[in-house]
């Protein structure tokens, strides 16, 4: 069962020559869910190896324009190519106004759009797993989310099943179920004379913006993968708690005290190109990368191995093609082997997250 995250948009607040705003997309198996659509996530779609397929669901974290302004483009697109299927966006409450404003930029859809606001605490029953809305503190109301899969039953034991005198057929799928059977001779057999121990399922936790928050370690606790805000080094501690914000240092603290398996650092100010984030993070937690715009995030059965990050995994082919030779000629790659960074991206300009200026209105937070 894949289950992998495609990393559309990896900057904070402002887009930056290589990176995006905010927008993640989880595949599972053949599911495909986007969370946040920050301005041009349409265009990062297309770029990709994906392209702009007809998405189910969004989900917001919050309305600070960096996460939705990619949305109106992407529903009026949908709609010019006539489509029919239904499209559900979720978020914390105040969706139903974002779309009352919203609705005069897209306009009529062909399609039926559905809005569900969500509070922490609030779960979503998807059979295999659940989605979990959790509360960060980013000083407004946010929603983080957290795909959690059940347990798998454990391994089928042919061995045991054959010495139980279990005829071969649909009694062992009965079984591997978790439900008893009576075999013919009138015994019964119970699952766990058969099977092995439940095998766990994956965790993947995404937070949205936030401060280092006790709300976030707690549903980030042995994830696999722990998506965190990194807006900022440590050295802008201040600035990351008034603009509600975390440092890389912070959000290592957090992967480390929750023992996640992997930390994945998002949401970089455009002063910073990533490996700097990474170092200071991987100082107190390994296993932690600094995804760039088109990389993937595979996370496999725990028994399969660690979650794994493949550079550049969702490029297109003539994306891929260009990419191949602007990093080679630029050896731009600081990380060992991993973290990528912009050092191309000018840390310049933008708002009160990306390039100081305290005097700005709080309301350019992002
Ligand atoms: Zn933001
Ligand atoms: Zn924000």
């Amino acid at each position: 069962m894949d289950l992998d995250l495609v990393f559309l948009g990896t900057s904070g607040s402002v887009p930056t020559a290589r990176r995006a705003p905010a927008a993640t997309l989880i595949r599972r198996a053949g599911e495909r869910i986007l969370v946040d659509c920050g301005e041009g996530t349409q265009r990062q779609l297309l770029r990709s190896g994906i392209g702009l397929v007809e998405l189910p669901e969004v989900f917001l974290t919050h309305y600070h324009a960096d996460h939705y302004l990619g949305l109106p483009g992407m529903l009026k697109t949908f709609a010019l190519r006539g489509r029919e299927l239904p499209l559900t966006v979720y978020g914390p409450p105040g969706l139903l106004d974002l779309f009352g404003a919203l609705q005069r930029i897209f306009g009529k859809l062909t399609y039926k759009l559905d809005l569900i606001e969500m509070r922490p605490g609030d779960t979503l029953d998807r059979g295999e797993y659940l989605l979990v809305v959790f509360n960060v503190n980013h000083g407004m109301s946010s929603n983080g989310y957290a795909l959690v899969e059940r347990p798998r039953p454990g391994r089928f034991d042919i061995a045991a099943a054959m010495r139980l005198g279990i005829p071969k057929g649909p009694l062992f799928g009965v079984l591997q179920r978790g439900e008893r059977v009576t075999l013919p001779d009138g015994r019964t057999v119970a699952p766990d004379e058969v099977l092995g121990a439940p095998r766990p399922g994956r965790k993947i936790v995404l937070t949205g913006d936030t401060r280092a928050a006790a709300s976030v370690l707690e549903v980030a606790r042995e994830a696999d993968v722990l998506v965190h805000d990194a807006t900022f080094a440590e050295e802008e501690r201040e600035r990351a708690e008034e603009t509600g914000h975390a440092t890389a240092t912070q959000a290592a603290e957090l992967a480390a005290a929750a023992q996640a398996r992997m930390l994945v650092l998002t949401h970089l100010s455009n002063r910073y190109f990533g490996p700097e984030i990474a170092r200071e993070a991987r100082a107190i937690f390994a296993e932690t990368v600094v995804p760039r715009d088109f990389d993937i995030i595979d996370v496999p059965f725990p028994e399969r191995g660690a979650p794994r990050l493949i550079k550049g995994g969702a490029l297109g082919r003539h994306e891929e093609a260009e990419a191949g030779v602007e990093h080679g000629a630029s050896g731009v790659d600081a990380g060992p082997n991993r973290g990528g960074g912009d050092s191309v991206d000018p840390p310049v300009g933008g708002d009160r997250v990306g390039a100081g200026g305290r005097s700005r209105a709080p309301s350019s937070r992002a």
